[in-house]
């Protein structure tokens, strides 16, 4: 335990909290936790209670808190440069679209935007672009798939297979349509896995029939469904896709704001699978979160497209804060810190390695499934195995609030329509020590032993 703040300074925090913080998702949080600092793989609080910040923030925080040499990078940046457009062009941005490209193993031009919802809008918008080039103009639908999230403006969500999140803000942007996921533990096929036909790959190609492929301009699947349940498709599940998207000229597009820069255990979680995008969003661990910053790589190929009619194939998009200077500078020093530390692949150890530490909960009553990307794990929990029933809001709870009093730091997941958030999540970051592998393994077969608390958990 740390210091704690002095309890007057807090109550005057949280009493300004109260009053004037409108908190992310939640609804309105009384009594939030407030975080103070942050070192390698733990947070602190206000009362000096450190964490062990199980999913890295939201999936984002690959190379650890506390870096100084990020804080250095970018103070050195704002005293060089803080603020240029990309309309003319500045040496962080040029440096880390470079670096990009042989990140990504393949020839892509770069648009740089703000967030991981920023860079699919932008995907959305070069895609239509480009087929209107090249004389296909009805080429306009987009296909993606139930229980993804691609991010919270009106395109990006109507992108998003989860009904919750969209009811209310209705109507999206249009020519968004989905299909199952490829759900092997509730295959909606009604299949086994190992034993089936990947029907969910070619429930995409039924849909482009459906739809026409003359008006599909792309389909847009993250690598994995994470923040949906990480829901881990069959191997052959992207290379199908790929195969159906040349056959009908549809785009593919590959959100990689989760899985990028690591966390798939490889650097981008399309190498997982062999298969080269046509498009690449990226955002989290592109900076770790110590900046905002957020990429649309696009294909060589496509983006020769873009210059071939002079102003009337401009890409007529500018965002003021995309590319900032002081962004891809924190970029570029983050992933200096990636490569040098082995990080990519330390990340397929901490996978592997707490999966094995964790075996045992799969013999759990509550346990369906333990699912694993990369370091990114979900378990899957259910009130009766045969049934699959699955596990009750107050189940996840306890979970969920037994770790965090032993001092660890996890998230749920899955979709509150039909489904509920029955997925525990774990995404570590990526310097999670040894130690620390073990402070997490032990400390959930500690709280799936206990099961539920005295305190109603
Ligand atoms: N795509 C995926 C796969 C995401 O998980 C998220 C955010 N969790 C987004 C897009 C949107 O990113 P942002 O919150 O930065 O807009």
């Amino acid at each position: 335990k740390e210091e704690a703040m002095d309890t007057e300074a807090k109550e005057a925090l949280l009493e300004k909290d109260r009053k004037y913080v409108w908190h992310h998702i939640t609804p309105h949080n009384e009594n939030p936790m407030v975080v103070v600092s942050g070192e390698g793989s733990w947070i602190t609080d206000a009362d000096g209670n450190r964490y062990l910040d199980g999913m890295s923030g939201l999936w984002c925080v690959n190379v650890g808190h506390g870096r100084t040499e990020i804080a250095e990078a970018a103070a050195q940046q704002m005293k060089t440069l803080a603020y240029s457009t990309l309309i003319q062009s500045h040496v962080p941005a040029i440096e880390l679209a470079a670096k990009l490209n042989e990140w990504l193993e393949g020839e892509y031009r770069i648009f740089f935007s703000n967030s991981g919802s920023d860079a699919n809008e932008v995907a959305f918008k070069i895609a239509r672009q480009y087929h209107h080039q090249r004389g296909k103009p009805s080429k306009h639908k987009f296909i993606s798939r139930h229980r993804a999230y691609h991010g919270n403006s009106m395109g990006a969500l109507g992108a998003t297979g989860q009904a919750q999140r969209k009811l209310k803000y209705e109507p999206l942007g249009i020519g968004f349509t989905h299909v199952p996921p490829p759900y092997c533990y509730r295959c909606p096929f009604g299949q086994t896995k190992g034993s089936c036909e990947t029907q969910c790959a070619q429930a995409y190609e039924d849909a482009i029939m459906w739809e026409g492929p003359e008006s599909v301009a792309a389909i847009i699947v993250e690598p994995v469904i994470t923040g949906g349940g990480m829901i881990v498709p069959p191997d052959d599940y992207l290379a199908k896709l790929r195969a159906i998207c040349d056959k009908h000229d549809v785009l593919l597009i590959v959100d990689e704001v989760i899985c990028g820069f690591g966390r798939s255990g490889e650097r981008f979680g399309h190498h997982n699978y062999g298969v080269r995008p046509d498009i690449v969003t990226m955002a989290k661990g592109l900076t770790s979160a110590y900046s905002p910053l957020s990429a649309t790589a696009v294909s060589a190929e496509m983006y020769d497209s873009f210059k071939t009619n002079g102003a009337d194939s401009h890409f007529r998009h500018v965002n003021t804060f995309g590319g900032n200077p002081v962004s891809c500078a924190v970029a570029l020093k983050n992933i200096e810190i990636l490569e040098r530390e082995n990080l990519v692949s330390r990340s397929a150890y901490i996978g592997k390695e707490l999966l094995s530490r964790i075996e045992t909960l799969g013999e759990h009553p509550n346990v369906g499934e333990v699912r694993i990307f990369g370091s990114a794990i979900g378990i899957e929990l259910v009130e009766d195995k045969l049934t699959k029933e699955p596990a009750h809001a107050a189940t996840v709870a306890a979970i969920i609030a037994g770790c965090k009093q032993k001092g660890l730091l996890i998230g749920k997941n899955g979709d509150t329509v039909p489904g509920f958030m029955n997925i525990l999540t774990l995404s570590p970051p990526l310097s999670t020590t040894d130690d620390e592998i073990a402070f997490i393994a032990d400390t959930l077969l500690q709280v799936f032993e206990a099961g539920a608390g005295e305190d109603g958990r």
